[in-house]
């Protein structure tokens, strides 16, 4: 049966969820539509860190005792779910970080310091949150290579055609995200791969906003590394994974030393433990990996091919509801079949701030800002934009509950 037939039932994950069933003020409901910052967790999330707490708290590699096998097994078993859910070759490939901005900036003080020097160029998208944009720039400042950019278009697309003259046999690697986070736009990453091995560069994919909404195959994309956060993904904070091709990363010296990224230690040398934990120095995030690994079983059994549709379908509903409201202008694209469940827009003559200050007062949670892209804000002279950002357990009222309170905030300010 096509999952076309057997839609997720939003109403009914709405149960998994603790923190929705709650008033933020008397007789105000929460209404979460902040996903794309950080999203909410299911209480088996929540269990299967405090069950590790509760049961078998130890250090993971270490101790030859029971609870100390125990956690091992449950870290490393959460590795080789999340290798799967990604599509990785190997677990091998997946390495535990605190976060997307960790894994990039490893990328790029490691990989970058060893690869890229004076003549060499970087090709960043102008769509890029800071995290993916940021370490580039110090890459560069350190090592006098080339910043060069592929160019976003007002309406939210990358300009691929700018890509004949950025890509040549200067670059050495090439940084995209593979949906944004404020045009939600989903990019060709394949197609940008593909190019850019042809000239050489290995090719850097920020995942924050594509892993928890879409089927990710990092294989399918040939992604070199790429990158994503737990948190985003109904995991806990505090832990990440930055995917990268095993040669690269054999190949790579490691980011920090200390315990457990070692093999053999001398006073005066060690040699580099085997991949994945040559990057993990010290003790790791043990029960935000385990959580992690219960947010990747909870995604599973639901099944991201439903996830994709049930956001699709919210997000179309939203677009359509925010193109009738009066004074609405939508940042990027309008179909929702391009795009992931973020929609920015601006209301005529009402600043971002105030949105979200006059919408908190109704329980609805939004973000105004620059969203970490300010030069893309800046690039189309806007200082910020509201966001509305959906997920599994968000529902066509909420929408609605959004655009009333729109016409509220457009009223007081007539
Ligand atoms: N990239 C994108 C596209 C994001 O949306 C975010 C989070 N807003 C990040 C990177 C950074 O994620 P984190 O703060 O978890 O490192």
């Amino acid at each position: 049966m096509s999952s076309k037939q057997n839609p997720l039932d939003a109403a009914a994950i709405r149960a998994d969820f603790p923190i929705l069933h709650q008033e933020v003020a008397p007789g105000v409901p929460l209404i979460y539509l902040d996903n794309a910052a950080t999203s909410q967790k299911p209480h088996t999330v929540i269990e299967a860190m405090s069950d590790y707490y509760t049961r078998y708290n130890a250090n993971v590699h270490r101790g030859i005792h029971k609870l100390s096998e125990e956690a091992t097994d449950a870290y490393e078993g959460a590795r080789k779910r999340i290798a799967k859910f990604i599509n990785a070759a190997s677990s091998r490939e997946v390495i535990y970080t605190r976060n997307t901005t960790e894994s990039i900036n490893m990328v790029a003080l490691t990989w970058g310091q060893a690869n890229v020097g004076p003549e060499d160029a970087i090709l960043v998208s102008e769509m890029e949150h800071h995290s993916n944009l940021v370490p580039w720039q110090m890459l560069a400042g350190r090592t006098g290579a080339e910043l060069r950019f592929i160019p976003a278009t007002r309406g939210g697309f990358l300009e691929m055609g700018a890509l004949d003259r950025l890509l040549d046999e200067r670059v050495k690697l090439v940084a995209v995200t593979h949906m944004s986070n404020v045009f939600g736009t989903i990019n060709p990453v394949v197609e940008i791969a593909a190019r850019a091995h042809a000239v050489g560069a290995v090719v850097m994919v920020d995942g924050a906003q594509s892993v928890p909404h879409m089927p990710v195959d990092v294989q399918a994309l040939d992604a070199d590394f790429f990158a994503f956060s737990g948190h985003k993904m109904l995991g806990p904070t505090g832990i990440g994974v930055l995917y990268g091709k095993r040669d690269l990363l054999e190949a790579m010296p490691p980011f920090m030393g200390g315990g457990d990224m070692i093999k053999r230690v001398e006073f005066t040398g060690a040699d580099w433990n085997d991949l994945p934990w040559k990057f993990e120095a010290g003790t790791p995030s043990i029960a935000e990996a385990i959580g992690l690994g219960a947010a990747v079983d909870y995604l599973s059994g639901i099944g991201m091919a439903r996830v994709r549709e049930h956001e699709i379908a919210i997000t179309a509903y939203a677009i359509e509801r925010l193109a009738e409201a009066p004074g609405v202008t939508i940042f990027g694209p309008q179909d929702a079949t391009v795009k992931g469940g973020v929609v920015a827009f601006e209301l005529e003559g009402v600043h971002p701030h105030d949105i979200a200050e006059i919408l908190n007062r109704d329980g609805i949670a939004i973000r105004a800002g620059h969203h970490c892209a300010m030069p893309l804000h800046r690039k189309f002279g806007i200082v910020a934009t509201a966001r509305a950002s959906f997920y599994i357990y968000s529902i066509p009222s909420e929408v609605d509950r959004l655009i009333e309170a729109l016409y509220k905030t457009r009223a007081m300010f007539a």
